[in-house]
Parts: structure tokens; sequence; C-alpha cells
């Protein structure tokens, strides 16, 4: 479903499991590719999300994650 400021979700290494991530940065790889970084919004972990093209930009356009490329 789309519209809204949806929450994304990576998986944090140290709850092992999918979370809502918080602070999202969209950075781009140096291969091309796009990633989502941000924290796990229950221990603040570092926690990273490969993207593809179309979901990073709209996941910037949507405001969930901040143009960092
Ligand atoms: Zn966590």
């Amino acid at each position: 479903m789309k519209g809204g400021k949806e929450k994304m979700q990576g998986r944090c290494m140290r709850c092992k499991e999918q979370k809502d991530m918080k602070d999202v940065e969209m950075t781009q790889t140096t291969r091309g590719g796009f990633m989502a970084k941000g924290k796990c919004v229950d221990c603040n972990t570092g926690v990273c999300k490969i993207m593809s093209k179309t979901d990073a930009e709209e996941a910037v356009k949507s405001g969930t994650a901040k143009k960092a490329y």
C-alpha cells in the first residue's frame, strides 16, 4: 500500500529481527546500488537495507528517508 509516511524496516543484528528504522538516510554504493542507513528504534544499532533505485527514489520522495547521495 502506498501513501503517507511509511516506516522503513531493516534487519537489526542485535535484535535479530525486522525492526522499524529511524533517522534513515538514503545512500548510494560505489557500484551504483542504493542503501538505506538508519538506526533500530529499539536499540539504536545501525541498520542497513539494500534498496532498488525505484524504491530508493520513492522513499526519498515520500520523506521516509533523507537523500544523502
Ligand atoms: Zn535493534
